[in-house]
């Protein structure tokens, strides 16, 4: 019986754990996964998260319910010594302890990459995880109750003033969809109109959207100024102290909420907590099989897929080419990963990851997308509706696609949830100050 150990229980590793458990009789394997959080994050439903389109707790996949013949531990892998074929696991209610292994599948992904820009560790927020999708719907909702008991002035432009920072695909998503529900928060805001909200885009090269090419691009900026927004392209954040924005280009404004979507960086645990072998951006080198290590030095009993791993793209034809860390790539290469353990378990020939891109597909709000495969691009309604149902068909289990379907189906009819729960992070409140808030 072999101990398998996964870090990281994201697309890559659960798809993995998921698979090994189908392809594996019990006799053959034991399964561990180690993951801070008790479910996998769907991260392309975070936007509409964010815009109370879905349900946040419908973005996460429950591990202990789907994995049924997987240990679960809750905690942080701090490091990995595959010398020894043990990790370190860190938890918040014990000191931290060891794990020994067999063969381990390292999917810890990547981490929201800030840097050093004065105001933005105390003021921005990611859009990497459910809480904090959640915490910038609420936000927003929070801001508009307080902004229509303000007479028009700064204060109330302050709080209606959204800036994203990160042109990428999370940021052009989540930017487009808070500008959608933005606007048709209005309807119920009878205080505030349109003119008071103010929506900037603020990307450091020329253009967003670098998965897409040129054309699109700038049809997707169009789009975005037409709804009324600010793009700021070729502009970098100089600083966000307090919340007042001070871009490169000399253009300045005070911001209530700032959403940080400026790019991943690499694992620390593997960058720089591992003897396995990385390359000069900190992910760790792997074959065309996900086998860790390169085909003159393969790394025994170590394997690796997803965003912290540079996997060789056989598809695009060209040497040296590494597939792009996404989602599309995630799941499948977990899936290989799963096959090709099975095979080496039982002493067969593995096979490597290949696989060809099926375009670009991306919400920019209600109703608007856009789509691109080759030389085919799609914008708009159509575009939209492929979005949402490339992304049904794509979250793992039968159970959350129809539990997404139904928060659509609820949304269409009634319209979407307005209500703010920011207080539930303060939920001892009410009982602390007897019901009245202290005057100002
Ligand atoms: C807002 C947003 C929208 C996106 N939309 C799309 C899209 O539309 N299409 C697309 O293809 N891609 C999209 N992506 C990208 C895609 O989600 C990622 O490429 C994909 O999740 C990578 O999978 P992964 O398994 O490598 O990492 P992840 O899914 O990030 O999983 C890594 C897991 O490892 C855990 N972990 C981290 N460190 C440790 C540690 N030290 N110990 C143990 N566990 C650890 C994390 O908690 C996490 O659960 C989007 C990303 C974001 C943020």
């Amino acid at each position: 019986m072999r101990r398998v150990l996964i870090v990281g229980g994201g697309y890559a590793g659960f798809y993995t754990a998921w698979k090994l458990e189908k392809r594996l009789r019990r006799e053959e394997a034991e399964l561990t996964i180690i993951e801070p959080r008790p479910y996998m994050t769907y991260q392309p439903f975070l936007p509409e998260v964010a815009a109370g389109s879905i349900e946040a707790r419908h973005a996460a996949v429950s591990l202990r319910s789907h994995l049924r013949r997987t240990r679960v531990v809750a905690g942080h892998v701090t490091e990995i010594d595959h010398a020894r074929r043990t990790v370190v696991v860190r938890t918040k209610d014990r000191p931290d302890f060891e794990i020994g292994y067999d063969l381990i599948v390292v999917t810890a992904g990547a981490v929201t990459r800030t840097l050093p820009i004065p105001g933005v560790v105390e003021h921005a927020i990611g859009m990497k995880h459910v809480e904090e999708a959640v915490a910038i719907r609420d936000r927003l909702f929070t801001a508009f109750d307080r902004a229509s008991v303000l007479e028009p002035g700064p204060e109330r432009r302050r709080l209606l003033t959204v800036t994203f920072v990160g042109g990428g695909f999370s940021g052009v998503e989540g930017f487009g969809e808070l500008l959608s529900l933005a606007t048709a928060l209005l309807k119920s805001y009878p205080e505030l109109s349109f003119s008071d909200l103010d929506f900037h885009l603020v990307e450091a090269n020329d253009r967003i959207l670098p998965e897409v090419t040129d054309g699109p691009g700038r049809w997707v900026v169009r789009s975005l100024e037409e709804r009324g927004a600010h793009v700021h392209l070729g502009a970098r954040l100089v600083s966000a102290t307090d919340g007042h924005v001070v871009l490169s280009n000399g253009v300045e404004f005070d911001s209530e909420l700032i959403v940080w979507t400026a790019g991943n960086a690499a694992n620390p645990v593997v960058s720089k907590n591992t003897d396995l072998p990385t390359d000069e951006r900190g992910m760790l080198v792997v074959r065309a099989d996900l086998q860790v290590g390169t085909d003159a030095a393969p790394v025994p009993d170590a394997w690796a897929a997803g965003d912290n791993a540079a996997v060789p793209d056989l598809a695009v034809g060209i040497a040296g080419a590494l597939t792009v860390p996404n989602a599309q790539h995630a799941v499948r290469q977990g899936k290989r990963l799963a096959a090709n353990i099975a095979a080496t378990l039982r002493g067969r020939p593995t096979k490597p990851y290949f696989h060809r891109s099926l375009g670009v597909v991306a919400t920019l709000g209600l109703g608007r997308g856009i789509f691109e495969y080759r030389a085919i691009v799609i914008t708009g309604f159509i575009a939209w509706v492929m979005h949402r149902g490339y992304h049904v068909l794509a979250v793992p289990t039968w159970e959350r696609k129809i539990r997404v379907l139904l928060d659509w189906l609820g949304a269409l009819l009634p319209g979407r949830d307005i209500v703010s729960l920011l207080s539930v992070q303060s939920p001892r409140d009410a009982f602390i100050s007897g019901g009245l808030p202290h005057a100002r």
